[in-house]
């Protein structure tokens, strides 16, 4: 019933009240920047979201030979540099489309700061190419979207959630982010509200 409830109000949903830009860290495809910046939007129509110009280079010291991956945590750190020098945003979202990693796990999908103003996430396991996949671009940029949302929640302080249909429900892999929706269920709305009320 709490699942229900949430779905039936996402359009009125406060969270993206908040001014939000999508940066591009490195070279990205600007069909997937624009795609998550109307999907943020048409999800969520009180979003103050915009496409940043600024082209943020990916930070060689990211780059890990062993691994042939890039720390997460470092290009993150960039994106908190500049969140802190554009602070007309509440959140800075960075999209980079290389392998990223944190040391304990293989890869990630994303990162940010809990709570901050800073997220990214990578476009580069969310490709359908990469799993073999014949599936369009509409895949790739829901996939984008999810893990989008998913990421600004964590800046607003939300931590993982044990529905699986929730939008901050950790990926795993790449089935989890399908199986899951691109909206926080009532829980998440609800301490999303209350992060936002204090956002001042
Ligand atoms: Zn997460
Ligand atoms: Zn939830």
């Amino acid at each position: 019933m709490l699942w229900r409830l949430g779905l039936e109000k996402p359009t009125r949903y406060r969270l993206f009240v908040m001014k939000i830009g999508i940066l591009a860290v490195g070279r990205v495809d600007s069909e997937v920047l624009v795609g998550v910046h109307q999907g943020l939007v048409k999800t969520f129509p009180d979003t103050a979201c915009s496409i940043i110009k600024d082209v943020l280079p990916v930070p060689k010291l990211a780059f890990d030979k062993k691994r042939n991956q890039y720390s997460s945590s470092v290009i993150l750190n960039e994106i908190r540099v500049f969140a802190s020098q554009n602070e007309k945003f509440h959140g800075v979202l960075g999209v980079v489309d290389v392998d990223i990693f944190v040391p304990e796990l293989n890869y990630v999908f994303g990162e940010a700061c809990t709570p901050g103003r800073a997220a990214l996430i990578s476009l580069w396991r969310l490709k359908p190419k990469f799993y073999g996949e014949s599936a369009g671009s509409a895949v790739f940029v829901l996939r984008a979207l999810k893990e989008s949302i998913h990421e600004l929640g964590h800046t607003l302080g939300l931590k993982h959630c044990p529905r699986s249909l929730c939008v901050m429900h950790f990926s795993n892999s790449i089935f989890d982010t399908d199986k899951k929706q691109s909206l926080l269920c009532d829980q998440c709305y609800l301490q999303a509200a209350l992060a936002i009320s204090n956002l001042g």
